[in-house]
């Protein structure tokens, strides 16, 4: 315990790194699962605990790694942690947190309707006069959101922690002696960053839906011709060999979600990480290895490709063959609302699908891919066993196989199901770097935020029967290692940021979609540019 004491001190210094961390707090809990049963007599009289702390990843995500990693690491400095796993409701959570007694409760999430539930869980605990603090993790999380969206929902200590070595500092002083002054300071800051955000949103500059539209993109539509895809429908793969998979892993984010900063391969000449990031790199193989040997995970995929035509500016209508009598499927797109500088059109994803009435055959795709098929027993084994750090590192390169069997299944769609580029001859690279023609933008993502755009695709390509992929409450995909989104060939398709939108463009999107208002609001609650 003392030994951890110092790891956690040195991770803090950033004298040590988080791999490192997690596999003495291994060390650790193996030693002590061990010594549970000698130690129960002196544990009754009374453990040097600094504290109590619930985590959970909130109801409708599935995403842990994150809250994982916080765990180990504040179990390192003698927290003890009850971690309620993921896909959690509000009333759970706070029935353990009662029941346990906790002193903090951490909750974590990493799409975007996870934003919302957060706020629903800090009313609920406003709600039942909870006084315990709150802590706000995970990727779409952001200390606006947090101080405009969390803190004015509940009165008790609100704090967003950027990440695992932030919460052991932002614990301990919530729970020492000046904890309450501590808090105080953070309401404090975060009524001034509501202040700095309010001014700010009133500089920026939006324009009318209708206006947004007019200043499309528009391609030369006349002098276009769409390649007609060899593949009309959906075709489907069971168990792909993962060894092909491999080859298409994009390693840097690997890096990253183990906290070490660096592009793949050069992180490994870094005079300091260089050579942790090596170990870990060679841990990662030897799991693949043994993944692939042992074929422990499936992966399957499906993709569609179909006639389609934009409508409307904003719709893409998907048709059942090229007569294009019979509409089978639409699909809705978002459009950026924000002031351009001159000649720059305002975007949506429809604009790279010809419009109908252009008279071009235009095609559009669809697909949906998971290497997270059979990871349960697996890692109920790694916990079996007090093993974090292989139960991350399964989940670190289940999701790079993932990624990458999307990489993999784009460029087939190119050369071969698509092929509108079948002589593309490109390295690993300058796959990653994007240097093919078209993209494959994912619901949920910055060009295209909005969630509920996944159950459409998913009916389309028969997603979840072919795939056994499975969408939660808040349309995220679950087993957790899963990729879908839409393929657009058009050479001058790119990905970019919707930004903020008005309630007019909302109006419309609703009435589109046939969705009530306060529903659409509620999914794109993050890209509104106004109050609900
Ligand atoms: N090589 C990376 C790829 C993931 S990020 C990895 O292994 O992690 C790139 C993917 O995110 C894209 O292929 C696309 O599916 C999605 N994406 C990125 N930017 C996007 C945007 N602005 N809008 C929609 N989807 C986007």
């Amino acid at each position: 315990m003392d030994g951890m004491n110092i790891v956690g001190d040195l991770f803090g210094a950033g004298k040590m790194f988080l791999p490192q961390v997690v596999k003495s707090a291994r060390v650790m809990k193996k030693a002590v699962a061990y010594l549970t049963p000698y130690l129960e007599q002196e544990k009754k009289g009374g453990g040097a605990s600094a504290g109590k702390i619930l985590l959970a990843t909130v109801k409708g995500d599935v995403h842990d790694i994150g809250k994982n990693i916080v765990g180990v690491v504040l179990a390192c400095n003698n927290f003890e942690i009850i971690d309620m796993g993921v896909m959690i409701p509000k009333e759970a959570i706070l029935d353990k947190a009662v029941e346990e007694n906790v002193d903090i409760i951490g909750l974590s999430g990493l799409i975007t309707p996870s934003l919302d539930e957060m706020v629903d869980v800090a009313k609920e605990m406003e709600k039942r006069g909870m006084k315990i603090p709150l802590l706000i993790g995970g990727a779409t999380t952001s200390q606006i959101h947090t101080a405009v969206k969390i803190d004015t929902q509940y009165s008790g200590p609100v704090f967003h922690v950027l990440d695992a070595s932030k919460s052991v500092p932002v614990s301990s002083s919530l729970l020492g002696e000046d904890g309450d002054a501590f808090a105080a300071a953070k309401k404090k800051a975060y009524a001034d960053i509501r202040e700095q955000y309010a001014s700010r949103k009133e500089t920026k500059r939006y324009i009318s839906y209708e206006q947004a539209r007019k200043n499309k993109f528009q391609a030369d539509w006349a002098n276009y011709q769409a390649t007609k895809p060899a593949l009309n429908g959906e075709i489907a793969f069971t168990e792909f060999p993962n060894e092909e998979i491999r080859k298409y892993i994009d390693w840097t984010p690997f890096f990253s979600t183990w906290q070490l900063k660096g592009k793949y391969p050069k992180i490994f000449e870094n005079q300091i990480i260089g050579k942790e990031a090596k170990k870990l790199f060679e841990d990662a193989n030897k799991m693949l290895d043994w993944l692939i040997e042992d074929k422990k995970l499936i992966s399957n995929a499906v993709i569609g490709l179909y006639p389609a035509n934009s409508v409307e500016d904003d719709t893409v209508e998907i048709y059942a063959d090229d007569s294009r009598e019979k509409v089978i499927k639409k699909f809705h797109f978002l459009r950026q609302q924000g002031q351009k500088g001159s000649g720059l059109p305002n975007l949506s994803l429809a604009d790279f699908i010809a419009p109908k009435d252009s008279g071009v055959a235009d095609y559009m795709g669809f697909f949906a891919v998971t290497t997270g098929i059979g990871i349960e027993p697996l890692l109920e084994e790694f916990e079996r066993e007090h093993d974090d750090y292989n139960s991350i590192m399964l989940k670190a390169v289940a999701d790079r196989l993932a990624e990458a069997f999307a990489e993999l299944m784009h460029e087939r769609v190119r050369k071969e199901f698509w092929g509108y580029d079948a002589a593309e001859i490109f390295s690993n690279e300058e796959l990653i770097s994007e240097k093919y023609q078209g993209i494959r933008p994912a619901p949920g993502y910055p060009a295209c935020p909005d969630h509920t755009e996944k159950p459409p695709l998913f009916e389309l390509i028969h997603a979840e029967k072919n795939t056994g992929i499975y969408l939660t409450d808040s349309n995220a995909m679950y087993p957790a290692s899963s990729v879908s989104g839409f393929y657009i060939g058009h050479p001058e398709s790119k990905y970019f940021g919707l930004g903020k939108i008005a309630k007019d463009q909302v109006e419309v999107y609703a009435q589109r979609k046939e969705m009530e208002i306060e529903k659409v609001e509620k999914w794109l609650a993050p890209v509104l540019n106004y109050d609900t």
